[in-house]
């Protein structure tokens, strides 16, 4: 709405409060709840243009799609929820003393039942700059977890992303196997990864994925104390050429975290965008759309 559409609302509210009528009058307008002919022809005007402007945004992305090759246009995401859901560490998951030393819970899925799914981006050694303005056109979210040891040739190439509005995360200075070392150099990788992003992009993240997905008390009590909130892991990870999934259904479901790596020819059989095409084509086939994985925690 207008800054005059709101302040036509304003006046009708101010009309209908009646606080500034005198004693033994009604002023009352007869027709309480409509405005005025003048001003109801703004709100439809205000109407309009909001009208033409989604219509806009609809069609740049059906071009955006067009042009990246995807199959459908990705679905849109519902709003954020208002309220957050209560993450816990997934059954089978847990430390000794997980909950009772309120370390940071480990998932593999949001609890939601809409349909949506969450993309996170590992590592960091593909700068593909196809890769940001593909995901800007498409207005697609995306988490990244990145290792300093494969981000710092370029770290330019991660302000441009969060300059678009994506978070950045603490995937360690190196990429160890965290479980075979000490609290003291479990610690040093994941704090030091803190001060590192913090120094280049401003803020120290919440979010904390292990290498390998693996973690023992230790990592979780190094992580709560260098700041981190949540350890996010992944139910499906995607390649450029196929899907891998962690249950036994071999399938999507609601609120699962998706996990895909900063990865190009030299790694895999195509690009980042081959793997975001991938992605996104078989959500969008089956009906989901991807969330912002920050809204939900
Ligand atoms: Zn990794």
């Amino acid at each position: 709405m207008s800054i005059r559409g709101g302040l036509v609302l304003l006046a009708v509210a101010a009309l209908l409060s009646g606080c500034a009528r005198p004693a033994g009058t009604d002023v009352r307008p007869r027709h309480p709840l409509k405005a005025p002919p003048a001003l109801a022809a703004d709100l439809q005007a205000d109407k309009t243009l909001i009208r033409a402007a989604r219509l806009r945004a609809e069609q740049r992305r059906i071009a955006a799609a067009r042009r990246w090759g995807l199959k459908q246009v990705p679905l849109t995401a519902p709003p954020a929820p208002v309220t957050k859901p209560r993450i816990t560490t997934r059954h089978g998951f847990e430390v000794e003393g997980h909950e009772e030393e309120g370390l940071p819970p480990v998932f593999t899925t949001i609890p939601t039942e809409q349909k949506i799914v969450f993309l996170t981006i590992d590592d960091g050694a593909e700068k593909d700059p196809a890769f940001l303005r593909m995901m800007s056109e498409l207005k697609i979210p995306y988490t990244a977890f990145l290792s300093d040891y494969l981000v710092k040739d370029d770290y330019g190439y991660f302000a441009k992303m969060r300059d678009a509005g994506i978070v950045l995360n603490n995937h360690t200075l190196h990429h160890p196997y965290l479980p075979a070392l000490s609290y003291a150099r479990q610690k040093r990788e994941i704090c030091g990864m803190q001060d590192v992003i913090e120094k280049h992009y401003g803020e120290r993240p919440a979010l904390f994925r292990p290498p390998y997905g693996n973690y023992n008390e230790d990592t979780l009590r190094a992580a709560r104390s260098c700041g981190i909130r949540y350890a996010p892991i992944w139910n499906e990870e995607v390649y450029v050429d196929h899907w891998e999934y962690r249950e036994w259904d071999q399938r999507i479901h609601p609120g699962d975290i998706v996990l895909s790596h900063f990865r190009g020819r030299k790694d895999w059989k195509g690009t980042m965008t081959d793997m975001v095409r991938r992605f996104l084509d078989k959500v969008t086939a089956e009906g989901y759309a991807v969330a912002r994985l920050e809204d939900y925690l």
